[in-house]
C-alpha cells in the first residue's frame, strides 16, 4: 500500500462529497499541509513529508467549508470554451456578425461574403487545414479592424507610428503592447466577441502604448483608460464573462 493510499483511506472516512475528486500529492519541500483547488473544482491535498495520516484528515475536515466555497468559485470561473464542428451550418461569430459555415469544393481556403447572407465559405480539406484557414480569416479581418479602430483614437492618444498584429497569444493574454517595436498584438479569438469587448482590449493596449508613468495598471494608466473609454470597467467585466465561453479554436470531429 502506498503512502498516498493511507491518506486517501483516511479522507474517505470523512464522508466528503464524491464529486470533489480529492487526491493527495506528496510534496517533499513543503512544511505545512495545503489544499489546492483546480480550475474545474478538483481538490488536491498537499502533504509534506512525515505528516501523520490523522493530522491530514483533521486538517481537511476543518477546511471543509473553505473547500466547498472555493470549489464553487473555481467552477464559476472555469473556462468553458466553445467547440466547433466543421460541417455545413456551424456558426461562427466574427466582429459582431454571425456566419454560417458552408463547405465548398473550390474557392478561397476561407472567406466571408461581403453581402448580407452571413456565409462563411471554407474550401473542403482536412479538418486541421480548414481550422487554420478560419483562424487565418479571423486574423486578417481582425487586423483590418484593429488598424481602423486604433486610428479612431489617434486624436485622443496622440500615438504615432503604432503598429498592429493579430495572432495566437495562448491562454493568458487577449492583447499585449511591446514598446520596442511600438506594436499592439491582439489575440485572434478576441474578434469572435462583441465589438464592445474587442474595443476594450484594443484601448487597454493603446493606454499602455501612451506610456503612462508608474506600474502597468496603476493610477496613471487608469486615468488614461477613463479618458479614452469612460465605461472600460464595465467592458472589462463583460470580457471576463464572455471570454470564458468564446471559441478559442477547438474543433471536434464531425
Ligand atoms: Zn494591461
Amino acid at each position: 500500500m502506498t503512502e498516498t493510499k493511507h491518506y486517501l483511506d483516511a479522507l474517505a472516512h470523512l464522508g466528503l462529497p464524491g464529486d470533489w475528486a480529492i487526491t493527495v500529492d506528496r510534496r517533499p519541500r513543503r512544511r505545512s499541509i495545503g489544499i489546492e483547488i483546480g480550475p474545474a473544482g478538483t481538490v488536491t491535498v498537499l502533504v509534506p513529508p512525515d505528516v501523520p495520516v490523522d493530522r491530514v484528515a483533521h486538517f481537511v475536515a476543518a477546511e471543509r467549508a473553505w473547500i466547498a466555497r472555493n470549489r464553487e468559485r473555481a467552477q464559476q470561473l472555469a473556462p468553458d470554451f466553445a467547440m466547433k464542428t466543421l460541417v455545413d451550418g456551424e456558426t461562427f461569430d466574427l466582429l459582431g456578425k454571425r456566419y454560417h459555415l458552408r463547405l465548398t469544393a473550390d474557392g478561397q481556403p476561407a472567406q466571408v461574403d461581403a453581402g448580407t447572407d452571413g456565409l462563411l465559405s471554407v474550401r473542403r480539406a482536412d479538418p486541421e487545414v480548414m481550422r487554420e484557414a478560419i483562424i487565418a480569416l479571423y486574423c486578417t479581418h481582425g487586423l483590418d479592424w484593429a488598424r481602423e479602430h486604433g486610428a479612431k483614437y489617434r486624436h485622443l492618444t496622440g500615438l504615432r507610428g503604432l503598429r498592429y498584429a493579430v495572432r495566437d497569444l495562448g491562454s493568458r493574454h487577449w492583447g499585449i503592447y511591446q514598446k520596442a517595436p511600438h506594436l499592439v498584438t491582439l489575440h485572434w479569438p478576441l474578434f469572435g466577441l462583441s465589438e464592445q469587448v474587442t474595443e476594450y482590449v484594443l484601448v487597454h493596449e493603446l493606454a499602455h502604448a501612451t506610456n503612462p508613468p508608474g506600474t502597468p495598471h496603476g493610477p496613471a494608466w487608469r486615468q488614461r483608460m477613463h479618458h479614452l473609454m469612460p465605461d472600460w470597467q464595465h467592458r472589462k467585466h463583460l470580457l471576463y464573462d464572455l471570454g470564458r465561453h468564446t471559441w478559442m479554436g477547438a474543433c471536434q470531429p464531425r
